[in-house]
């Protein structure tokens, strides 16, 4: 099988955490599977980086800000794969260039617009994990872009429609997708199945759980995402094409 998998900021805050993902990810490939992980930036990098462009300028270039915020992904694919070496993984870390995450050009909020995909196909046929930054694209004019806040989940579900994978994990800090946030509502119901249609509500309705984007290219791609916490073992939450068989 050939599965993406995505861990968010919060999975990969600590350079334990990241080695924890790592393992995770390798158990995936020493099951025979060919894996690409997409990653976000440890923990709160994003906003750090924010706050210091905003330091130096009131209103800095939103080309600046790109190259600037998507450091943050750079930093930890470049983790991820040294933490994957260090399981015995034969791991690459690429850019959204390297890659070929085609996007428009519109900075600070891209929309992904194709995948040149041969340089993904060579690594993985040599044997490789990909490790892919999540959040970055590259514009037609070759300028680094971003995806919008949370669009990570954006790259996870490009790659896997693009590339055809059979799964396309989402591991995240709670267990699954709720009917609210169940951080803010302890008796929140957690859905085990959900169809893309309720999915796109809710996260354009704020649940950040999945970027309202990701979730539009899973509808158009009939791509099955299935979100997972990286802390607990779980079920989680299978969003899909299907009609949900519970509310
Ligand atoms: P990541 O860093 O893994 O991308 P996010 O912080 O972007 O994680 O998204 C996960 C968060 O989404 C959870 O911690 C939770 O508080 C929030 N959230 C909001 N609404 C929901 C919902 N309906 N179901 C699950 N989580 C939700
Ligand atoms: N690091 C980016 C953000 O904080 C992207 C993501 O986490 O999905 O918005
Ligand atoms: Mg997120």
């Amino acid at each position: 099988m050939l599965i993406v998998e995505k861990y968010g900021g919060s999975s990969l805050a600590t350079a334990q955490r990241v080695a924890a993902a790592a393992d995770r990810a390798a158990d995936h490939v020493r099951a025979g599977h060919r894996v690409v992980v997409v990653v976000s930036a440890q923990g709160d990098t994003t906003d750090q980086l924010l706050s210091l462009a905003t330091q130096v300028s009131d209103r800095p270039s939103p080309r600046e800000l790109d190259m600037c915020l998507t450091a943050g992904e750079q930093i930890c694919a470049a983790l991820m794969a040294m933490a994957l070496g260090a399981l015995g993984v034969d791991a690459v870390s690429l850019t959204a260039a390297q890659a070929g995450i085609r996007t428009d050009g519109t900075h600070g909020d891209a929309r992904p617009i194709g995948l040149a995909t041969d340089r993904i196909w060579r690594e993985l046929a040599r044997g490789r994990t990909v490790v892919v930054t999540g959040f970055q694209g590259v514009s037609q004019a070759g300028e680094i872009t971003t995806l919008g806040r949370g669009g990570s989940d954006t790259t996870a579900v490009a790659l896997a429609a693009y590339l055809g994978a059979d799964k396309c994990l989402i591991y995240t800090d709670v267990d699954g997708v709720y009917d609210r946030d169940p951080r803010k509502f302890p008796d929140a119901q957690r859905f085990d199945r959900i169809g893309h249609d309720q999915m796109l509500a809710l996260a354009r309705g704020g649940a950040q759980v999945l970027h309202d984007r990701s979730v539009e290219l899973a509808k158009q791609y009939h791509v099955p995402i299935q979100v997972l916490s990286s802390f607990r073992p779980g079920p989680g939450t299978l969003v899909t094409d299907e009609p949900p068989d519970q509310p």
